[in-house]
């Protein structure tokens, strides 16, 4: 195989570093990580968790006393703050303008927060696994149909994870045979 070809794109080297932040995830739902991306440049990284100093849902062991998982219940609200919106806090609470930029997160966003993507000045979403269905569906379509945002679904080729795997067991900067 060529070399050039074991060479992240772009979109897999940034759903790739959403997918590291999935792992700081404090929600026991399911992990989701995001990276807000400007002019090819990371402005702020975000994963899903409990609002900063109150108590990790992993910590705990639970979401709610009694629910396994914020997504367990139907009345009562998750607790997480989602990963897009702690990424687009960040930017906030650091003074880091997201006009222009775009967002790769490891889960489709919500509803909630594509709408703070939008007013986030976010125009662009590249995410890895769907999640909206129903009438959720139908208002995201008709964000995309006023030209508000654009959504595309995203892999890492296997190849590529096949490499990051092993960057990640291994020491990385070692040379390598091929390479000399
Ligand atoms: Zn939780
Ligand atoms: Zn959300």
């Amino acid at each position: 195989m060529e070399l050039e070809e074991l060479r992240p794109t772009w979109d897999e080297y940034f759903i790739m570093l959403a997918k590291l932040a999935a792992m700081r995830s404090t929600c026991l739902a399911f992990p989701v990580g995001a990276v807000i991306v400007k002019n090819k440049q990371v402005v702020a990284t975000g994963y899903n968790g409990s609002p900063s100093g109150t108590a990790h849902c992993t910590a705990q062991g639970y979401c709610y006393p009694g629910l396994s998982s914020c997504a367990e219940s139907k009345s009562l609200p998750s607790r997480a703050v989602h990963a897009e919106a702690n990424a687009i806090a960040q930017a906030a609470k650091h003074g880091i303008s997201t006009e222009g930029s775009s967002i790769y997160v490891t889960l489709e966003p919500c509803l909630s927060c594509l709408k703070l993507i939008i007013s986030a000045g976010i125009h662009e979403v590249f995410f890895e696994t769907g999640f909206n269905s129903g009438n959720s569906l139908l208002v995201r379509d008709s964000f995309i149909q006023d030209g508000l945002v654009t959504l595309k679904q995203i892999h890492i080729s296997e190849a590529i994870a096949q490499k990051a795997a092993t960057f990640l067991m291994n020491p990385t900067s070692v040379a390598t045979p091929s390479l000399i």
